[in-house]
């Protein structure tokens, strides 16, 4: 059989991933007129875009590893019902990652990373609102802050400490004590300790953010492949000159590989350790309760988060570093049913199910995204391992990428989030 070739006009880019990364990355490189072709191996959304919390969310921009996760950690790994799981395993991508999770959680590395997510997810936000904007994009987006709710005294202390922490960095906070938690938000339960509410945050369709914006690509010129699986890649002289696919040869001046959890799995087609691993999380999501509030909510002990979206409510959860598999563990989907039950008076069983999802986060093991050109094929930018945040972040990430392809100053820092540093 004939090899086709797909040569497209000079200079172009290929994204690899339809992500919100990769699309956000389309938008910003469409925008300055760059030929752009962007390769999904499914469709639009198939990733962990489609069915996450949606929070847009400065506030809770911490990195994963932090001071004490890894006592935390360990007590969660006895309990099969806990929101974090590692599946054992000796393999040698997964014992590097560990090792560097654990060098990254303290105080220093902490400190570090705050201000550099923070910053990320508050330039993303303002993008959100000027691409909807501008875009007319309809996808439930509101600024209604963020709730966090607690069921124990001592865990409602440490997140009045960690609120304390993060007005150094701007973020302010509100503290709802138990009694003044109820008339602000009537479905909490009696019995819960208080709330802190921290007002700047946002919430949205993540699904129809993008569906939208990558149709709205389309129209400006990008052509989208779907159904197109990125398999190897031809090297020559320290370049990337052929992507192979599924269904042909694409060439193009500079590749952005934001593949999301399957990152590394390109990366290792081309000799880079890329250090990610896919951490999956669950969502479920149910008809939203009548006069059910516009208030997102994050369930602080459980870590279960709870979003109005439209006419549904989404309650999402659970981290297991547990390889690309997308089983669902029953049990951690029941922990999140059952869960909710200790903070709101909701009743999960009696709304009826709209979907139940899951989705892989790409993590990186010191908590901030894998962002900027290789160092060894100059023609390759990599941009994935968001975790947690990616979706917040996702539109300053798309807006840096355009940046760094066309060799433009940088809206900010990108040095510590080099691609090969580990
Ligand atoms: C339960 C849960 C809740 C979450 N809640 C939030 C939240 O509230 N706020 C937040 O900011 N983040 C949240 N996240 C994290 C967020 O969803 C991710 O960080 C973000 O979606 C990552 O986007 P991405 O574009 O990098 O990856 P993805 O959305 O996974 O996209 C990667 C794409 O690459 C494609 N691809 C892979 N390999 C190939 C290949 N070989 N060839 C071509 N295409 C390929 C995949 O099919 C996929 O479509 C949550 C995640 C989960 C699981």
């Amino acid at each position: 059989m004939a090899k086709r070739i797909f040569i497209s006009q000079q200079p172009s880019v290929i994204i690899i991933g339809g992500g919100i990364i990769g699309v956000c990355s389309a938008y910003y490189l469409a925008r300055k007129g760059v030929p752009v072709t962007l390769l999904e191996k499914d469709r639009i959304n198939a990733g962990s875009t489609y069915g996450n919390a949606g929070f847009i969310t400065p506030s809770d921009s911490l990195p994963v590893p932090a001071p004490g996760v890894l006592t935390q950690g360990m007590r969660w790994l006895m309990d099969a019902a806990s929101p974090f799981y590692i599946k054992p395993t000796l393999k040698r991508d997964m014992l590097q990652w560990l090792w560097n999770f654990q060098k990254a959680c303290n105080e220093k590395a902490w400190k570090e990373a705050v201000p550099i997510l923070t910053e990320l997810s508050v330039e993303s936000q303002a993008l959100f609102e000027e691409i909807i904007e501008s875009e007319k994009l309809s996808c439930e987006y509101q600024q209604q802050g963020l709730m966090l709710l607690y069921k124990k005294e001592e865990t409602f202390q440490e997140g009045q400490q960690m609120a304390r922490k993060l007005e150094e960095y701007g973020i302010s906070a509100e503290v709802f004590p138990a009694d003044g938690l109820q008339s602000r938000f009537p479905p909490a339960l009696p019995e819960l300790t208080g709330g802190i509410f921290y007002k700047s945050d946002a919430h949205f369709d993540p699904a129809a953010f993008n569906a939208q914006l990558a149709q709205r690509v389309r129209e400006m010129g990008v052509k989208i492949r779907e159904n197109t699986e990125v398999l190897n890649f031809t090297v020559e002289a320290g370049r990337i000159r052929e992507v192979h696919t599924t269904t042909g040869t694409y060439l193009a001046d500079q590749i952005v590989l934001a593949a999301g959890a399957w990152t590394p799995s390109l990366g290792k087609q081309l000799d880079l350790q890329l250090a990610i691993q896919p951490a999956k999380g669950y969502s479920i999501t149910v008809q939203r309760p009548e006069n059910y509030p516009e208030l997102p909510l994050l369930l602080d002990e459980t870590k279960i988060a709870v979003t109005p979206i439209g006419d549904t409510l989404r309650f999402a959860g659970t981290l297991e570093l547990a390889g690309l598999g997308l089983e669902i563990n029953q049990k951690r989907l029941n922990a999140i049913r059952h869960g909710v039950e200790d903070y709101l008076d909701v009743d999960l069983d009696v709304q009826p199910l709209v979907e139940i999802w899951r989705g892989l986060r790409p993590c990186s093991p010191d908590g901030l995204p894998l962002l900027g050109r290789s160092e060894r094929y100059a023609n390759l930018i990599v941009a994935s391992g968001h975790c947690m945040l990616g979706i917040s972040q996702g539109t300053m990430t798309g807006k840096l990428v355009a940046e760094i392809a066309l060799g433009e100053n940088l809206s900010m820092d990108v040095e510590s989030m080099r691609i090969e540093r580990f």
